[in-house]
Order: C-alpha cells, then sequence, then structure tokens
C-alpha cells in the first residue's frame, strides 16, 4: 500500500462513517502539479476523539491541538480537523486551537498553491484560495495579506523561497515586497525551523535561484550576518556549478564558497547541525583548495581520499573551479590528475598500520607524545609503499630510534 492509498482509505473510512473528510495541502498541489508527494494528509470535521475511535492504530502526537496519526499497514497519516490556527506560529503551538470548517482551514494555510483540498471518492477539487489558478500561473501567492501572513509567522518567508525555489514558480510582487520589508524578522524563527526549509531550498537542484532569492531579499545576511556581497556571487555561480543532486552539506559548503572557513562555520551554528553534520561541513570548506594540488604525496592522497566525505570535497572543488574559471577547462585538470592517481592506488586507500604503539613499546620506545609522532611517519611510509611488512616498519622504527639517541 502506497502513502496515497493509505490516505485515500482513511479519506473513505471517515466520510463513511458520516464526517466530511479530504486530502490536503500539499499533497494536492502535487497531484495536479503530477509531482511526487512528500506526504499525504487528511484534513477532517471529525474531531480528534472521533477520528481516534475509528482507527485501530492512532498516534496522539497532537491530538490537543487537532493532529492525529492513523497508522495503516507500514504507513502513518496525519489526520488534522479542520481548524483556524496555524500549527507553529512563532515556533509555538497556538495556546488553543480553534475547530472551523473547510474553507477557514483553507484560510490559515500559508500560500494558495498550498491551500487546496481534493476529495478522492468524488474526484472533485476544493479550492477557496484561487490555488488551482495560481498553479496554473505558476505563483507563489499567501492567502489573504502578504504583510500580515508573514507577520504571523516569518518562516513563511523562507517558505515561500523555499516553494519557488522548489517549483520553479516566481513569488507574486505584494508577496516579495512583504518579505523584503520583514526580513529582517527571520531571525526570531528557531534555528532548527531555518534550516529545515533552508535545506530544501539547497537540495533542490534549482538552488542557486534559491540562493539568488535569498540574496536579494536579504534573508541571507539576516540568517548569516556578515554575508557580504563577497559571499553572494561565489555562492550563486558555485551552487550553480554542482551536480542536480547534491547533500545539504555539500551545497551549504558551496553556499559559504565566498566566505572564510572560520566565518562560515560559526554563522552555520544559528542552524542547530548535529556534531556529525558541523563536521562535515567544516571538512568540506577548510579542505577547499587541497585537491588542486594533483602532486600532492601519495600518503597525503590517500588519507584525504579515503575522508567519509571526499565525494563531496571533490563536488565542491570542481564547482570552485567551475565558478571562478568558466571558460578554462584546464581548471579542471589537477582534479582529473588526483581521480585518476586515486583509482590506480591498491584499496582500502588507508590500510591497518604494520605496527602498532606496543610493537614500539616492545623494542624500546617511551610512551610519549614522540611514539605517536614515530608512528605517524612510519605509517606514511607504509602508505607510501616504501615499507610493505610488519618487519620492514620495525626496522625501521629501530633505525629512526637509533638515529634520535643522544650522542654520548
Ligand atoms: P512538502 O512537499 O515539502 O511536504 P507541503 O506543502 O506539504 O510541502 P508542509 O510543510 O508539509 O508543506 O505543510 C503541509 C501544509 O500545511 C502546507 O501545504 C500548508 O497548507 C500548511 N502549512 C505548513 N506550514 C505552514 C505555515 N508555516 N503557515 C501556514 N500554513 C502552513
Ligand atoms: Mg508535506
Amino acid at each position: 500500500m502506497t502513502s496515497k492509498q493509505a490516505a485515500i482509505k482513511v479519506v473513505k473510512a471517515l466520510q463513511e462513517n458520516g464526517y466530511q473528510a479530504l486530502l490536503a495541502g500539499g499533497c494536492v498541489r502535487d497531484m495536479i502539479m503530477d509531482r511526487q508527494a512528500e506526504d499525504y494528509d487528511v484534513a477532517t470535521d471529525a474531531k480528534p476523539e472521533q477520528v481516534i475511535k475509528l482507527f485501530r492504530r492512532t498516534l496522539k502526537v497532537g491530538a490537543k491541538f487537532g493532529v492525529v496519526i492513523v497508522m495503516l499497514g507500514d504507513k502513518q497519516i496525519e489526520v488534522a480537523t479542520f481548524r483556524a490556527e496555524s500549527d507553529y506560529a512563532d515556533g509555538r503551538h497556538p495556546e488553543s486551537v480553534h475547530f472551523c470548517d473547510a474553507r477557514q482551514d483553507a484560510l490559515r494555510r500559508d500560500f494558495t498553491i498550498n491551500g487546496m483540498f481534493y476529495d478522492p471518492v468524488t474526484d472533485e477539487l476544493i479550492d477557496y484560495v484561487n490555488g488551482r489558478e495560481d498553479l496554473e500561473k505558476k505563483t507563489i501567492r499567501t492567502i489573504g495579506d502578504a504583510d500580515e501572513r508573514f507577520s504571523e509567522d516569518y518562516l513563511r518567508m523562507l517558505r515561500a523561497v523555499r516553494f519557488s525555489t522548489q517549483l520553479g514558480f516566481a513569488i507574486d510582487a505584494a508577496a516579495w515586497e512583504a518579505i523584503g520589508k520583514n526580513a529582517s524578522k527571520i531571525t526570531g524563527i528557531s534555528g532548527e525551523r531555518i534550516c529545515a526549509e533552508l535545506e530544501k531550498t539547497l537540495v533542490s537542484p534549482n538552488r542557486a535561484v534559491g540562493a539568488e532569492m535569498l540574496i536579494e531579499s536579504s534573508l541571507a545576511e539576516r540568517i548569516f550576518p556578515g554575508f557580504d556581497e563577497k559571499c553572494d556571487q561565489q555562492a550563486i555561480k558555485t551552487l550553480a556549478h554542482l551536480p542536480l543532486k547534491a547533500d545539504f552539506f555539500l551545497a551549504l559548503a558551496a553556499f559559504f564558497a565566498g566566505c572564510e572557513s572560520d566565518f562560515a562555520c560559526e554563522r552555520a551554528k544559528i542552524l542547530r547541525l548535529s556534531r556529525n553534520q558541523s563536521k562535515h561541513l567544516k571538512f568540506l570548506l577548510v579542505n577547499r583548495g587541497k585537491l588542486l594540488d594533483a602532486q600532492m604525496p601519495r600518503a597525503d592522497l590517500r588519507l584525504i581520499g579515503s575522508e567519509e566525505f571526499f565525494d563531496d570535497l571533490f563536488a565542491l572543488e570542481s564547482a570552485i573551479q567551475k565558478a571562478q574559471h568558466p571558460h578554462d577547462a584546464a581548471a579542471l585538470e589537477p582534479l582529473k590528475k588526483i581521480k585518476s592517481r586515486l583509482v590506480k592506488i591498491p584499496k582500502p586507500l588507508r590500510p591497518e598500520p604494520l605496527v602498532t604503539g606496543d610493537d614500539l613499546i616492545a623494542i624500546g620506545a617511551k610512551p610519549s607524545p614522540a611514539l605517536g609522532r614515530l608512528l605517524n611517519q612510519i605509517y606514511r611510509r607504509q602508505l607510501e609503499g616504501q615499507i610493505t611488512t610488519k618487519g620492514q616498519a620495525i626496522k625501521s622504527a629501530q633505525e629512526k630510534l637509533k638515529a634520535k639517541k643522544p650522542q654520548k
């Protein structure tokens, strides 16, 4: 059973029990556009406790606010009672929700294209907000007065940019003007919510256009203070040269391509990235330029080539080179050389070390920072292919230890 089939089953069950039930929001937009929907949401006039009674397996995630998850097979369908308040205005749940009819539920939604309902039983589109027309005009328009709607929830500014990027639609003039006017207020929105919208914008293949909107609206500079003109042009050009499918952190690194690494990592903290995500971003930013040294020692090549995010670094460097030298194929030569050197190296790139600290202590080395350095030197010789057996590694260590002994 697909998510769509599960949602339609839920709608039918609600309708058979005398309730009004419809598919709502993003999935309706995506169905009309023949686009794969992320999730299928159901809106109904049944109250949460009535929904809970009707289905065997439910989760009361936001029942107080009118939202129940219905579980069918391995699918989870969000069933929301028609309500007048938005989900998380200013990052919080509303104090109380006011249940209402379908029309008012449509009016609380952000954009006209996101405000439609569809009845899969009668195959009827229920459009109180002119969403269909705006879909045809490829326009992102707020439901109601733009300034008012953005002031209710400033995240909607980023959502407008996100939908415009994903769908390739224009943001209508009044909405665009209101975004410019309210951009500074984006700092009142939680980093997690900002990050989620930024991610959807930057993973879209249309990301360069999205970044341009973020910059022109000044949202970029408001979210990342100090993101100046020097950053702007590099960001747009570099994003334009990423592969169509790019991970968020690769795209975020490209967005910061014109910035100093320290500045970018500091500013990215606002997004509340996990430790691993920050590490990913930092790796890409601080290693910029390294792959342009096609003659780098084999040991360094093996070490960087075996890094977890090496492929992203390679894609980032390629995009930076293309952005900075648009008509110069030679700019990509070092990267090609790096690739061809890497494929010729036997795998694994980062093998187990031939000797351990204990092996060296057994031949008389003292536990100390110098031991760590010695191990590293021997490992590099191993990666260079200069030593291939444990015996050779021990011998090499003995020579180095002897050379280091002070002359009496
Ligand atoms: P996606 O395909 O990315 O899931 P979506 O349109 O389904 O896009 P969601 O964030 O999943 O977007 O929200 C579902 C629906 O809830 C939206 O289509 C919109 O009608 C409404 N909505 C979501 N966030 C807001 C908001 N901040 N203000 C008003 N309405 C919102
Ligand atoms: Mg959705």
